[in-house]
């Protein structure tokens, strides 16, 4: 590959910029129609109403939509926005939105921008283009988007255009919900009235509400535009599908928390200005692990805002990146061979007062119903592992799940050893008989105690308590944090539920509430510990402990995904009103398809490249060595050795045989798989054959990269991609 030189930073006047620099309080979420802005711009009556509706959950009237559509029309105009959109989820995982011109026709010569209730309250874009998993042939076929007032309305910038986006539920005209919004939101509400009738239970008469929370940390990769764009796989699919790694890697650890390099900086710095404006609290910036990726983690949120923001700043990601002439890679694993990117997402459960409800509490009653959470928590893991895993299922986050650098497909929970062991006294009986006294001397009232910062890191658990909250680490950069906290929030709100019963039924024989909470943990303790792991998740050794516990190791997508449609998943998701039967069933279609067309996508890009660009190049190296063979023996006579170049030689037109060859069985793979008709097991085939081949032919075309002139060479190489920045 000829090495382009790339730009060392974008074209940007420092100076000027650094004038127009102000703190970031005078400007975060400027450009939302947050409830501050509302306040001011609403009439009092109206600006009740909206906070009712949003609390109680209660419909407005079209006058008070008006009059609210009228003052964001306003606000818009003033930022420049000549449209709105109403922006929203669907199961593809990326954002969709429509636009409309403000403009309203006065006779035939003259405008004025309109904006009306019912325009801000439902809008009806074309569902039939969107995946629905089968609901649009059993249901009707148009769909229609509601205005969700729980998350503010935001300016979208892009070039010279300015929209106003309207975040919004998408929904069949049936009810069926046709996005990853309104599962999230029902997900939200049942989890929410569980963590409200324990606390009742266990005495707390004052908390009014409960909602969860995420804060996801946002893995990437930043690489120079020049290189993404020579590179159709990573163009279409995200990945490099060849490529061999570079001679130095992570070994030197050089790169984790080191100093960020100026190009890197300043996209960090335009992106999280925009990110600010849109008031999405980006937090931490630093260095990742590996050679050219970083990591983004914002302050947690209200889930529902917390997933629309990830979608936001995935978005404004890439689109700042752009103007770097960098290219933002958010898939799970674009370099095989270093380590891939994550979406480690943090979940806790906070009343209305903002209490953590996974936080040790002072006093003996509030470790009660700590521990009450931290045990429905494990419980919920335990009875629902392998929905768990079915949540970050997908083609991209197989290529890094269990690759001895991400959390393996064996779902387990780390607690550390000071929580271990106040599980394990509590579960040998030392606690049942405790009185709040005994309940200190045994150490509970040592959690207040527990420092965040020095509870036990394990890195290799894929789902760890990290002192005040769960940290679910095999969710894949690149995908959608809704339907694993949907997940979370439904299995959570189960596991609620039934510890609640089991507290209620002892009561009614003893009383003391207090003391049957902690026989009820007890009890349970010895029923789901088996997914309780401090270990090494990396380790061979836990593989096999794995299976004798019997914890599911689901490896691939194809299998992990029948989870999502087994009985017990069904009616979890029926009873709690977050997924009906029809809305479960789509959603395993769906990502049935996805991963049968990720695959697919990368079968014909891999063959595409390797014909055009590999083969050809290969062939040109091939007629330079023989020619050089023949020339020096014209020139030297025939007994001159030239075993090097003759070897070299050999190999090469070898390899090129065997990629050519491998191309074909990739190639007919795909179209025997193509005329199967059940998806289910299309997507097995293509997993358990055509994957296998796809490495095999890979791995002869990263030896040809390896002996191959490098200036013939048709891709740039990952030491390029990886070092020059
Ligand atoms: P790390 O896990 O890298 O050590 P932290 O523990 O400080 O970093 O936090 C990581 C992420 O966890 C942040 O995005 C933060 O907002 C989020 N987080 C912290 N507390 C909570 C909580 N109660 N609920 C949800 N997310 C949280
Ligand atoms: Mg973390």
């Amino acid at each position: 590959m000829k090495k382009t030189c790339p730009i060392i930073a974008v074209e940007r006047d420092y100076e000027v910029a650094k004038e127009k620099e102000i703190p970031v309080s005078e400007y975060y979420g400027e450009d939302t129609f947050n409830i501050r802005v509302m306040k001011l711009k609403l009439p009092g009556n109206t600006y009740r109403k909206i906070i009712d509706a949003y609390h109680e959950g209660t419909i407005l009237d079209l006058d008070t939509a008006n009059t609210v559509a009228h003052a964001m029309k306003e606000w818009a105009l003033e930022k420049g926005a000549t449209h709105f959109a109403h922006w929203f989820q669907p199961m593809t995982g990326f954002t969709a939105e429509k636009h409309d011109a403000f403009i309203d026709l006065i006779g035939v010569t003259e405008v004025i921008e309109r904006f009306s209730g019912k325009q801000l309250v439902q809008g009806e874009p074309d569902a039939s283009s969107f995946p629905s998993g089968g609901i649009r042939a059993t249901f009707e076929a148009r769909g229609y988007t509601a205005w969700d007032m729980s998350s503010p309305a935001f300016i979208r910038r892009n070039g010279i255009s300015t929209t106003l986006c309207i975040p919004t539920a998408f929904i069949s005209y049936t009810g069926e919900a046709l996005d990853k919004k309104t599962p999230l939101l029902r997900s939200s509400r049942a989890v929410s009235r569980s963590a409200l009738r324990i606390m009742k239970l266990l005495g707390n008469t004052t908390v009014k509400g409960v909602y969860a929370t995420l804060g996801p940390e946002q893995e990437y990769f930043l690489i120079d535009a020049d290189y993404f764009y020579k590179r159709q796989d990573l163009v279409l699919g995200g990945r490099a599908v060849v490529g061999a790694p570079p001679a130095k890697g992570q070994e030197l650890e050089d790169q984790y928390f080191g100093s960020i390099k100026e190009r890197i900086a300043s996209y960090m710095h335009d992106m999280e200005e925009e990110l600010f404006k849109l008031g999405v609290p980006a937090k931490t910036r630093h260095n990742e692990v590996a050679p050219s990726q970083y990591e983004l983690a914002p302050v947690f949120e209200e889930a529902n805002l917390a997933v629309d923001h990830n979608q936001i700043l995935m978005d404004t990601m890439r689109s700042v990146a752009k103007r770097h002439k960098l290219a933002c890679l958010l898939h799970e694993k674009p370099f095989a061979g270093i380590n891939g990117s994550g979406k480690h997402l943090n979940w806790s459960l906070s009343d209305n007062k903002g209490t953590n409800l996974l936080n040790p509490g002072q006093t003996p009653q509030d470790n009660v119903q700590f521990l009450i959470f931290l045990v429905a928590v494990i419980r919920a893991v335990y009875r629902h592992a392998d929905i768990i895993r079915a949540s970050v299922g997908s083609y991209a986050n197989d290529h890094r799940l269990g690759a001895n650098e991400a959390p393996p497909a064996i779902i387990s929970v780390f607690l550390g050893d000071q929580l271990s062991k106040i599980l394990a006294d509590i579960e040998s009986g030392k606690a049942t008989k405790a009185t709040d006294k005994e309940i200190i001397n045994l150490g509970i009232s040592a959690l207040p105690v527990v420092n965040k910062d020095n509870t036990d890191r394990n890195r290799t658990s894929p789902f760890a308590f990290t002192g005040n909250k769960f940290e679910f680490r095999a969710v894949g950069s690149s995908q959608s944090i809704s339907f694993p906290a949907t997940v979370l929030n439904t299995i959570i709100a189960e596991s609620l539920d039934e510890l609640a019963e089991k507290i209620e039924a002892q009561c009614r024989e003893s009383g003391n509430v207090k003391k049957c909470a902690l026989s009820v943990i007890k009890d349970e303790l010895k029923e789901i510990k088996p997914i309780l792991f401090n270990g090494d998740n990396y380790s061979a050794e836990w593989e096999r402990e794995a299976a004798r516990r019997g914890l599911p190791n689901n490896k691939t997508t194809p299998v992990a995904l029948k989870a999502l449609i087994t009985e017990k998943a069904l009616n979890l998701f029926e009873k709690y009103r977050v997924l009906s039967n029809v809305e479960l069933r789509s959603r395993y279609l769906i990502r049935v398809e996805r991963y049968i067309k990720d695959l697919e996508i990368e079968a014909k890009c891999l063959t595409n490249i390797c014909q055009s660009q590999i083969i050809p190049a290969a062939t040109v190296y091939q007629t330079r060595l023989a020619e050089a063979v023949s020339e020096t023996r014209e020139a030297l006579g025939k007994a001159i050795p030239l075993s090097a170049q003759e070897q070299v030689l050999k190999r090469v037109v070898e390899l090129v045989g065997k990629v050519y060859g491998s191309c074909q069985e990739v190639l007919a793979g795909v179209a025997k798989a193509e005329a199967v008709h059940d998806e289910q097991k299309k997507a097995e085939m293509l997993c358990n054959k055509v994957k296998t081949k796809m490495n095999e032919l890979r791995d002869y075309v990263d030896e040809l990269e390896g002996m191959v002139d490098d200036e013939l060479w048709p891709l740039p190489k990952f030491w390029e991609m990886l070092f020059i920045s």
